[in-house]
């Protein structure tokens, strides 16, 4: 594995060094030629040709003068976010979307669907046809400038081929090849865990864009990790690494789907916590969430962060719980991974300001280095929807390392 043996060709260090250009751009914003020969090392005329080729192909665009004080004010320039489409398609356990992005990546145009691979397969792979040419015809302008598409999974894939693998959560029984309910026009489909592709999107579009070592705990239906070493995703030599919501923090605990006892997962994913908010409600201890429970006939994550902020005392509670089991998984993912930074996602990311002070406060009990190592904790600004643009940005990744034979 690895491609540690094979030299670059004169056309592959021409590739290379657009795709180190596009990265500047689309990490840092607006630079000049000249910031860029800087940053780069690349000699002036050799930026400007790179430049020539990119502007005329329609990856770049010049956004006007640099607010420099002497001399010639140089022109910035910006990658071209129009210049390709991609479609993204995430699943979750209670459904899916399918969305069309740009280079952004901004969601231009989605159709979520709340049939679940889970509860009725072939019934859900129906409609994921029928939304994915939905889609289509949506860009039908604009179909020669879709790039691939993206998927994004809870759980483990075969990336290589287009295949979701069962899981007891999300898939039963089988392996599921997506290739032939997305053949049309005969795009590229590029796989990732959920966590995985929401860590590439961190580091693409959110707050690790400078960052080389960071792990991205996600917190929703189910917990897990990604985990960025030396500025590239680890995925593990069968790539299932990352799967910290199923180390078990208490042997004695309850049997966990995964056959394990008393898994992380079982203590902080909101699915979990929610079933618990309902056991609550239903014995009448929370005037808050027995209303909704009445009145609605079903309580979601999102009634606990209303109740909470209406005071509901079971509701802060829980959600005090919920930032504690975090924080033992926070202090767990340092301790293994020392990372610059751990970016907290998923729905429970939604719910920071009132677990913030609990994770805090574990980290800074527990933590084994905790005199020496003080990584920088940070919430997700993406909230539910950081699967979905992080199965935009695996295409988006691979456009811009160039291996998709677009410049
Ligand atoms: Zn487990």
């Amino acid at each position: 594995m690895g491609n540690q043996w094979v030299g670059d060709n004169l056309y592959d260090v021409k590739v290379k060094n657009r795709s180190l250009v596009l990265r500047l751009l689309k990490k840092k914003g607006l630079l000049s030629r000249i910031d860029l020969a800087r940053i780069t090392g690349l000699t002036q005329p050799t930026i400007t040709n790179i430049v020539n080729d990119l502007l005329a192909a329609n990856l770049l665009r010049e956004m006007g003068v640099s607010d420099t004080k002497a001399g010639r004010k140089p022109i910035l320039l910006a990658m071209n976010d129009q210049a390709f489409y991609i479609i993204a398609i995430r699943f979750t356990r209670r459904g899916f979307s399918v969305a069309l992005t740009d280079l952004g990546p901004n969601i231009l145009f989605r159709r979520d669907s709340r049939y679940s691979l889970l509860e009725n397969t072939d019934l859900a792979l129906l409609e994921l046809q029928k939304e994915f040419i939905h889609v289509l015809e949506y860009a039908t302008q604009s179909l020669g400038l879709i790039l691939g598409i993206g998927v994004s999974v809870p759980g483990p894939v075969d990336s290589d081929a287009c295949t979701i693998l069962a899981h007891p959560t999300f898939l039963r029984y089988r392996a599921l090849d997506l290739r032939k309910y997305l053949r049309e026009y005969d795009l590229p489909i590029f796989m990732m865990n959920d966590a995985d592709a929401a860590c590439l999107h961190e580091t693409w579009s959110g707050q690790a864009k400078e960052v080389e070592n960071m792990v991205y705990f996600m917190v929703g239906d189910e917990v897990g990790a990604g985990v960025l070493i030396g500025g590239k995703i680890y995925q593990g030599a069968n790539r299932k690494s990352g799967e910290v919501g199923h180390t078990s923090v208490n042997i004695f605990g309850p049997r966990c789907v995964c056959g394990n006892y008393g898994c992380l997962e079982i203590y902080c994913s909101t699915y979990n916590l929610v079933e618990k908010a309902r056991e609550i409600a239903w014995f009448g201890n929370s005037g808050y969430l027995k209303e909704v429970l009445e009145q609605e006939g079903r309580l979601e994550f999102h009634h606990l962060l209303e109740g909470a902020r209406e005071n509901d005392s079971t509701a802060l509670q829980l959600l005090q719980l919920l930032g504690q089991y975090m924080g033992i998984g926070v202090v767990n993912l340092i301790n293994l991974y020392d990372p610059e930074m751990i970016v907290i996602g998923g729905q429970a990311a939604l719910a920071q300001e009132f677990i913030e002070r609990s994770v805090k406060q574990v980290v800074e009990e527990r933590l084994l280095y905790r005199e020496y190592v003080h990584p920088r904790i940070h919430y997700s600004q993406w909230g539910d929807d950081v699967t979905l643009l992080g199965a935009a940005t695996i295409v988006l990744d691979h456009f811009i390392a160039g291996e998709l034979g677009r410049f």
